[in-house]
């Protein structure tokens, strides 16, 4: 549920905003091909040579920390991809003032790695599902694996990461049939599920906005069957959360289109190539490994030109993403290529 915590973050933008949570990409491969997400041959993947080493990774986290950020979520493309991935935490966890660690998954790696994930330090995940229908669940990523995202949840709530959310996106025609029976299964299994709009972020460029399921709809479509109110703190959680029936259960829906949160906005975003983002939307970028892997620095200096990039990015921070904005064009780095 959204939460009101004491910010001393010193990365602030010109619109008040206090930034602490670092969403990071650890990888822009996948290993599923959501049609909202990716073609289904897609496989223009970043160079493993210009991908953020773990070093280069807590170096920059390390000063992100001591401007103020104190929340990371590890994201991808699949961030279980990247062989280290359970090291990752654990060095983020033995960082100074460790922040607090969560991850987005597909799930299919999750059942194997749920428990050394905790043990490094993890806390709680968000585990994408669109379907709770198997052959719909291979048509919308085209691969097989619907069980593998079963067993991965079972496996989170097994080894007491906590909560474990599940992340729906429901497409018009597709599965947007669905949001009373998943909402179902999930007060059956304990999960917090979330209903996240559709954005224009997509690989293949077939986002349509009079076409995407909107949260109005899936509001009205829960209300047939459940008694929605709303929770009445939101601090900076994306999530619009509902108490179901009267709670303490909820459901939250991720309106970034229909009902913007950018007002409280507190994420930055920092590629699996080592470019810092301002917002999901954003069109510039500013280049930390360039700064890393420059021979003529020594490590202090490393540092301060990430702190002063940290600040410059933020302070660059629009106030919102402008979808609405008739001059809106779609970022050219793909969601896959940036984390969620
Ligand atoms: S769209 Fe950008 S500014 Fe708005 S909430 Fe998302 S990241 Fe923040």
């Amino acid at each position: 549920m959204g939460e009101l915590r004491m910010i001393d973050s010193k990365l602030i933008d010109t619109h008040g905003r206090a930034h602490r949570d670092m969403r990071v990409s650890l990888t822009d491969r996948c290993s599923l091909r959501c049609t909202y997400c990716m073609p289904a041959d897609f496989a223009q993947w970043i160079p493993s040579a210009e991908l953020l080493t773990t070093d280069e990774l807590m170096t920059v986290l390390r000063v992100s920390i001591e401007e103020g950020i104190d929340e990371v979520r590890l994201t991808g493309g699949e961030p279980l991809l990247r062989p280290d991935a359970v090291d990752v935490v654990h060095r983020i966890n033995a960082l100074p003032k460790p922040p607090r660690v969560s991850i987005t998954t597909n799930g299919l790696r999750l059942a194997a790695q749920a428990g050394a994930l905790r043990d490094a330090g993890l806390e709680r995940v968000n585990v994408s599902l669109d379907t709770l229908d198997r052959d719909r669940f291979k048509a919308m990523t085209h691969r097989d694996r619907f069980d593998d995202v079963i067993a991965g949840l079972a496996a989170a709530k097994a080894v007491g990461l906590a909560p474990v959310k599940v992340n729906t996106v429901l497409m018009p025609g597709v599965n947007d049939d669905e949001s009373v029976t998943m909402l179902r299964r999930a007060l059956d299994e304990g999960w917090r599920l979330r209903f996240i709009e559709q954005m224009p972020l997509d690989a293949g460029g077939i986002w349509n906005r009079a076409s995407m399921v909107t949260a109005e709809r899936i509001l009205d479509d829960l209300s047939q069957a459940f008694d929605l109110t709303p929770v009445p703190v939101r601090g900076s959680a994306p999530a619009e959360e509902f108490f179901v029936d009267g709670g303490p259960e909820t459901v939250g829906i991720i309106a970034s289109v229909t009902r913007p949160f950018c007002g409280n906005c507190d994420r930055m975003r920092l590629t699996a190539d080592g470019q810092l983002r301002n917002c999901l939307f954003a069109r510039d970028e500013l280049d930390l490994r360039a700064v890393l892997r420059d021979e003529t620095l020594d490590e202090a200096s490393i540092e301060a030109e990430i702190r002063r990039r940290l600040h410059v990015s933020v302070e660059a921070k629009l106030p919102g993403h402008g979808i609405d904005d008739p001059s809106f064009i779609q970022p050219p780095r793909p969601m896959s290529a940036i984390g969620g």
